[in-house]
């Protein structure tokens, strides 16, 4: 079957009362255009929680992202990943992220094969190991056919699987998924779907950014909206509908964007 999760159980299930996947604390960057993309910023992602963390273009959620994989440096603030700290012990934290990013960032001239085992090593698998997971994962993603292939020659949509294989590649207890969706079609967005619930039933935290409203509702078991570089409301989709004294997750993000009037609530009475 496609999409067979492939975790480790043994990797993946903590140790009850350890550390939280993710523990941000007061995080500020500014980047040196003066630009303040995270202003004071605490976070707390317990371990196998599947967290949402939703906002509006420049609120700040890449920033925050890139603090936490260390492709920024906080300009104050602590950022700690299962109890490690995101800067002083880079690759302990590091080791622990898997990180799906938006951007088809992959080597265009590296097989498929290539791209999965060159980040097995960077993350000190071993060749065998990097063999039997590169194999599995492709096997997973339905992609063992195109393993000798060029990842240019993919289709979007297997990018995007290729993508999410490279970051489970090391077995990491927290996954990132920067809009793992985007521009996707419905079967691949549903198979993405049913892949990371599971992935996350066996233990794998998830945090999860998107601009599907739905997406965040049907998967994420909290949610955290990001403003303006600061967060601005978290919990449940419920716990957010109420605060916002709304029926539903996207019409709460509707009154955070200032855009209630777009309420699919409202639909049609244009033309009453
Ligand atoms: P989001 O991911 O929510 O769209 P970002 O974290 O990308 O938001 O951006 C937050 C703010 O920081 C925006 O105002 C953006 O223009 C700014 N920003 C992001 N990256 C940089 C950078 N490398 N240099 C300067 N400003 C940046």
């Amino acid at each position: 079957m496609a999409f067979e999760p492939q975790t480790d159980a043994a990797s993946t299930s903590g140790t009850p009362g350890g550390p939280p996947a993710l523990a941000i604390t007061d995080l500020v960057k500014q980047y040196p255009t003066g630009t303040q993309a995270l202003k004071g910023v605490s976070l707390h992602i317990p371990e196998g929680a599947f967290f949402g963390l939703l906002g509006p273009n420049g609120a700040g959620k890449s920033t925050l992202i890139h603090c936490t994989t260390g492709l920024a440096g906080p300009t104050s603030g602590s950022i700690e990943v299962f109890g490690h700290d995101a800067v002083q012990h880079y690759a302990e934290a590091r080791k622990a992220v898997g990180l799906a990013p938006q951007d088809l960032n992959l080597d265009h001239f590296l097989t498929l094969e290539e791209t999965l085992d060159f980040h097995g090593g960077y993350f000190g698998m071993n060749k065998k190991a990097r063999k039997e997971r590169a194999a599995e994962l492709l096997d997973a993603f339905s992609l063992s056919g195109k393993r000798n292939d060029r990842a240019n020659t993919l289709s979007g949509g297997m990018k995007r699987r290729l993508i999410l294989a490279r970051a489970l590649m090391h077995r990491p207890r927290f996954l990132i998924l920067d809009e793992p969706t985007a521009g996707v079609d419905v079967e691949l967005r549903l198979e993405l779907w049913h892949y990371v619930q599971r992935i996350n039933q066996e233990g794998t935290t998830i945090l999860l950014t998107t601009h599907y409203l739905e997406e965040a509702e049907q998967l994420c078991d909290r949610v955290a909206f990001i403003n303006g570089g600061e967060i601005v409301a978290e919990g449940t989709s419920a716990d957010l509908a109420k605060q916002y004294g709304v029926g539903s997750l996207e019409d709460a993000y509707l009154e955070l964007v200032g855009r209630k009037e777009l309420s699919r609530a409202s639909l049609g009475e244009d033309i009453a």
